[in-house]
């Protein structure tokens, strides 16, 4: 599938990026004016939100259209502060075709505490996120951001920004949110995990027994876990 491909028409993706703008706000994802969008348009544009006005209110002439320097070409609005993020990820990555920005209260709270989140262990964020590195404090906003993430974009769909929020990027703007809805939940998980073990990591055996993934239906249970025991994970090195 090419990038956007399953929203081709621009009418279409508005009234997307409008809906996971209010879905993002209705699950506290971001709140007032926090959080931004981009996704890239057929021709090579970018379709981004507004700086400065709450996603969960915007409606789709809200949006603004942006060339791939960044440069105003549709819209009456400001494009997003965070417009240098965007236009680094979606220049760096040919593949992307949206980004998605937000401060999700427990990922953004293990970001504020320079921890990465390391999915090792837990299979079902494992096969669907993987690792999710910590990019150095930069300055939001300035072009600092785009470059403190340039890198790690090589290796992951998902970035914690250190000391401010969260990055996803997918082939679409639904693959993007969908990351950050599981970069939040899995954050949750590990911050309850942490809370039951103490404030130690629990090994892959007191995990097992925390996310009681055994109870499943074996239809429901993911493959590697089908039969009984999980894969051992590889070693837990870095974050949590
Ligand atoms: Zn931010």
């Amino acid at each position: 599938m090419t990038v956007n491909e399953s929203i081709s028409d621009l009418p279409a993706l508005r009234e997307r990026m409008v809906e996971i703008g209010r879905l993002m706000y209705d699950r506290k994802l971001i709140v007032a004016t926090e959080g931004n969008m981009s996704a890239r348009l057929s021709d090579g544009n970018i379709l981004i939100t507004p700086a400065g006005m709450c996603k969960g209110m915007m409606k789709p002439g809200d949006l603004v259209i942006v060339d791939p320097q960044g440069r105003r070409i549709d819209g009456t609005r400001e494009p997003s502060s965070e417009l240098k993020m965007h236009l680094t990820a979606l220049t760096r990555r040919p593949d992307v075709g949206a980004c998605v920005h937000g401060h999700p209260s427990c990922a953004t709270t293990f970001a504020i505490l320079g921890i990465p989140l390391t999915p090792e262990g837990v299979p079902e964020f494992d096969t669907t996120i993987g690792s999710i590195p910590l990019a150095p404090y930069a300055k939001p906003s300035t072009a600092a951001v785009g470059e403190s993430i340039a890198e790690l974009l090589d290796n992951t769909d998902a970035i914690l920004l250190e000391r401010h929020g969260v990055l996803t990027v997918g082939a679409d703007l639904d693959s993007a949110y969908f990351k950050m809805e599981t970069v939040e939940r899995f954050a949750e998980m590990i911050w309850r995990a942490l809370s039951f073990a103490g404030g130690d990591m629990p090994s892959p055996d007191e995990l097992d027994e925390l996310f009681d993934l055994d109870t499943l239906p074996a239809t429901q249970a993911p493959a590697s876990r089908r039969g009984g025991k999980r894969h051992s994970p590889p070693g837990r090195k870095h974050g949590v």
